[in-house]
């Protein structure tokens, strides 16, 4: 995988962010690829990658690359994210979509997940990607409301939920994610998850949280994993369609399940 990627020059967020899952994903040929360098433009303090004001210009090639990459792993269902590039006009929408469309052409029979940044909220931005038409639009809220200052400072809350409803309304399914253990309470989590219902999100995954150094956000608790099954089951009563809930899960653990699941009748 490791060869593949660098012949290809393309990134991962499973390097980038340091994944745990790392090892059992790649050995399933399962991998989520990060798009429009690995550099970004903001500092969410939970996170591993490097940040910088004026990152390296996209690729132009890229998405040609990667979808050479997803067929070489012969992938169902391909994960695409990205850093934040808030220095680009549309916060590197167009690429995004181009991206979407190389897959299409490539692996016609594959179906793709984007995870996005928020755009800065620009719903033009948005409508690029989502007339693109992937399979999952996926975009984290992270955390609770009280804690996206500390936790994503040039991040918000209601933002995030702005990009969610829209792409919803869009009639796109949609898909986020929560990290537990940053100090949340109990109620702030089941708001958070009653907010993200109510903008339409159907997929929806449960970590725990895992500071990548003693610099980033401090790793408040380690939620038990009975908790994360209370969750799931607090989730699923909302209406959510599909739930990942455990201390492992990330944004695009096991996507593919989580999608077959959220589709079954
Ligand atoms: S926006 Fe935040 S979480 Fe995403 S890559 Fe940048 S620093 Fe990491």
């Amino acid at each position: 995988m490791r060869n593949l990627l660098g012949r290809l020059d393309l990134h991962t967020v499973c390097e980038g962010a340091r994944c745990p899952n790392r090892a059992a994903c790649w050995h399933d040929s399962a991998a989520a690829f990060l798009i429009l360098g690995d550099v970004c433009t903001r500092d969410c303090r939970f996170c591993a990658i490097p940040h910088a004001a004026r990152p390296a210009p996209p690729d132009p090639g890229e998405p040609a690359r990667l979808a050479e990459a997803a067929a070489a792993m012969g992938l169902r269902h391909v994960v695409v994210t990205s850093v934040t590039r808030d220095d680009l006009p549309d916060g590197g929408a167009a690429h995004f979509a181009a991206t979407i469309r190389a897959l299409r052409g490539r692996l016609p029979g594959a179906t793709v997940e984007v995870l996005i940044p928020d755009f800065q909220g620009e719903a033009a931005a948005l409508d690029l990607v989502l007339a693109a038409a992937p399979d999952i639009l996926n975009h984290n809220l992270e955390t609770v409301e009280r804690l996206q200052p500390a936790v994503r400072p040039q991040a918000d809350y209601e933002r995030s939920l702005c990009v969610l409803r829209h792409a919803a309304q869009a009639g796109a399914r949609v898909k986020s994610g929560l990290m537990l253990g940053m100090g949340e309470t109990e109620a702030e989590l089941s708001a958070a998850l009653r907010d993200l219902r109510a903008a339409g999100v159907s997929l929806l995954t449960l970590g725990q949280y895992l500071a990548p150094s003693a610099a980033h956000h401090p790793v408040a608790r380690f939620v038990p994993p009975a908790e994360f099954d209370q969750w799931r089951a607090a989730a699923l009563a909302l209406g959510f369609a599909s739930v990942a809930a455990a201390p492992h899960v990330r944004s695009s653990y096991h996507a593919e399940e989580l999608m077959a699941i959220g589709s079954a009748p």
